[in-house]
């Protein structure tokens, strides 16, 4: 089969390689018909690690059931289904809390060994699913593949960031990051009852989405000011970092007010350091965010089925297959915001 590959630090290319088939009578094997490349992509080619050349890359895909395990209970050939962008094996203790990420069985599609063993994605014609019951869901009738393959996971990590926020109807909310977490983050934010939402990005084509999208929008350097001018002065009741490191950290202190609440849904690999006297004297709360759409999956569907978030909002280019290594490429300089494959 035809499939997006690591093609050495920093390159991205197509191969053709085995079809995968059946390990496990829990497997199931999908023909994929959409795939959505991700910031999570673009970083992994950058800073490889381990990831042996000629992998296949990609972890959001959508698309058709076409073998099945004998164990495999839930779901039929032929069946439109989307893929979590994780595996988990559905019945452990920390599955059975909902708490999919901490399974022991976690396996990342497409990342090679740094959430798990390694496990080819589904930037391909033909993807391996582990756990068909818990990793698959179906895609409702009312919901196009085109959307869906936005669920599992930059949609999931969206609402996650809102649930872990503890909105109240009509507080304001601050996202800081315009890219394809942020974008939605700021939409479930206005699903969820958020009044004022002020979504903070230096990229002006990112802020020009974000207000045809309903948010107020500001470049870095203007947030605070924009931040007070709609919150009397004090400051933003719950800020969502969608950019990570100490930029989006420092920045969430910055706008949140008084006894408000940040949550960090951006990926995190250094040290920070807390400013604990503000923390402590504002009674600040500080949470993390990693999307689970086995958890969350009814509720994001919902969402989407009822038109009140539209994700493919954030598709800035639908393509086929072979452009892949050209949209990684335009996607990492910015050109584009996300790349929808049709296949
Ligand atoms: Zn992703
Ligand atoms: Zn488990």
């Amino acid at each position: 089969m035809k499939a997006v590959v690591f093609a050495g630090a920093g390159r991205v290319g197509l191969a053709d390689v085995p079809d995968p088939v059946l390990r496990e009578p829990t497997d199931a094997i999908v023909r994929v018909q959409r795939a959505a490349i991700c910031g999570t992509d673009l970083h992994i080619v950058g800073h490889p690690g381990q990831l042996p050349e000629g992998f296949v890359l990609g972890h959001e895909f959508a698309g058709q059931i076409v073998d099945l395990g004998d164990g495999v209970r839930g779901h039929r050939h032929g069946d439109r289904v989307l893929g979590a962008d994780f595996t988990a094996c559905g019945t452990c203790w920390w599955c059975r809390r909902g708490d999919h990420w901490e399974c022991a069985e976690r396996q990342f599609f497409g990342t090679g060994s740094v959430f798990g063993p390694p496990l080819p994605g589904g930037q391909a014609e033909l993807v391996r699913v582990p756990f068909a019951d818990t990793v698959l869901r179906p895609v409702p009738a009312d919901v196009s593949l085109d959307a869906a393959v936005f669920l599992g996971d930059t949609l999931a990590t969206a609402h996650v960031a809102v649930q872990r926020a503890g909105l109240r109807p009509g507080d304001t909310v601050a996202v800081i990051g315009g890219g394809p977490v942020g974008q939605l983050t700021s939409l479930a934010a206005q699903a969820c009852g958020a009044g004022v939402v002020i979504l903070v990005e230096p990229v002006e084509s990112r802020r020009h989405l974000a207000t045809i999208e309903g948010a107020l929008a500001a470049a870095p350097d203007d947030a605070r000011a924009l931040v007070e001018q709609n919150t009397d002065g004090r400051g933003a009741d719950a800020v969502i970092d969608a950019i990570g490191g100490q930029t989006g950290l420092t920045m969430a202190f910055d706008l949140v007010r008084r006894r408000g609440t940040i949550v960090s849904a951006g990926v995190h690999t250094e040290a920070w350091s807390l400013p604990a006297g503000r923390a402590f004297a504002d009674e600040l709360c500080l949470r993390f965010a990693i999307g689970d759409p086995m958890r969350h999956g009814d509720e994001i569907a919902g969402l989407v089925r009822s038109g009140a978030i539209d994700p493919t909002v954030v598709a800035s280019e639908t393509i086929g297959l072979d452009d892949a290594p050209g949209a990684y490429r335009r996607m990492a300089e910015r050109r584009t915001l996300k790349s929808l494959i049709r296949l």
